[in-house]
């Protein structure tokens, strides 16, 4: 069992490795997310990575901890349970964490503490639990898993690293659109987002062989305008008058490209964006541009768009929309 093995949940286990490969994991996690969307998984897999004594970002599946986990077995992992079906108690919380936090791990780097339906704890519960998760010991990690991040105590969540896992119906559809349609990953989200998740516009979307060309002439252009100079802008221009036909869909698909720098600039979320696939060119340009400017450029496509509808010259009106969009 490691990342290798997980189907889906990308975001969630770049974030897990990269935390691990720079050395920034934090001591307090909830990993939020639908009943069988995969919670506990995750988290085996994490601590497991964790605790492997080659410290790499995937398990290596042949030391001491990591086969002690194959079997359940690894003394420094500990898996909170609870009696009663509908709380997790304070004792419980007291009895398997407070009491045994304090005490160096047996074998392991870390001490890591996986709690089940997290929501289950009583306000009782999380307080006991908060003041751990304030000051954690250094070697001390505790993965909460929960459905209902509103049962969770506002003091606790703002300490914890939340991650949340995209739900199965998602999933599936994205499986569907990579595996029965042959999209990337990429595309499959983009085509998913664009339909706002109605799979059957997705569909659509993604047998339209037209707009996908399109959308990958916008993302080829957006993300490499500000860089661009004359002779690139002028090979650009032409690559458009190949979409002439298709223009307004073509300068729907420009401003949503800022829209997502704008959302970016303002969130600093990655997670609502329509390119996600861009997010680093996205980011760079969001890290660049004001707001005056990207909400300046969303107006001239818009002006573009008008002048092209009443039968301005197209070369003369797109190649000014083009240098607008170049400037910082
Ligand atoms: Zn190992």
């Amino acid at each position: 069992m490691d990342f290798r093995s997980i189907v889906g949940h990308e975001d969630i286990i770049k974030h897990f490795k990269s935390s691990i490969d720079m050395d920034k994991v934090s001591h307090a996690y909830i990993i939020n997310g639908e009943e069988g969307s995969g919670k506990k998984m995750l988290a085996r897999v994490f601590a497991k990575t964790l605790q492997c004594e080659s410290g790499a970002s995937e398990p290596c599946n042949s030391c001491k901890s990591c086969l002690q986990c194959e079997t359940g077995n690894q003394p420094d992992i500990i898996v909170v349970s609870h009696e009663k079906p509908g709380v997790i108690s304070v004792d419980e919380i007291r009895e398997q964490v407070l009491d045994s936090i304090c005490i160096k791990p047996y074998s392991s780097k870390y001490k890591i503490y996986i709690i089940p339906d997290a929501q289950l704890m009583n306000p009782q519960a999380q307080n006991a639990l908060l003041k751990t998760i304030e000051e954690p010991p250094e070697y001390g990690i505790i993965l909460l898993l929960t459905n209902n991040l509103d049962k969770m105590l506002e003091t606790v969540k703002s300490r914890c690293m939340i991650l949340t896992t995209k739900p199965i119906r998602e999933r599936n559809m994205i499986d569907y659109l990579e595996k029965d349609m042959g999209l990337s990953e990429d595309k499959a989200y983009f085509c998913l987002d664009f339909a706002q998740g109605n799979l059957g516009k997705a569909i659509k979307l993604a047998s339209n062989e037209e707009y996908v060309k399109i959308v990958d002439s916008v993302v080829d252009l957006m993300s490499k305008i500000p860089d661009m100079d004359v002779d690139d802008l002028t090979f650009a221009m032409n690559s458009i008058e190949e979409f002439k036909l298709s223009i307004n869909d073509y300068m729907d698909l420009m401003q949503m490209w800022y829209r997502d720098v704008l959302m970016f600039k303002v969130t600093g979320n990655l997670d609502r964006l329509l390119f996600k696939g861009q997010h680093s060119a996205l980011k760079k340009q969001a890290a660049v541009m004001s707001y005056m400017s990207i909400e300046g450029k969303i107006d001239a496509i818009a002006k573009a768009k008008k002048r092209l509808d009443v039968n301005a010259n197209f070369s003369v009106t797109m190649e000014l929309l083009l240098l607008t969009l170049k400037e910082k």
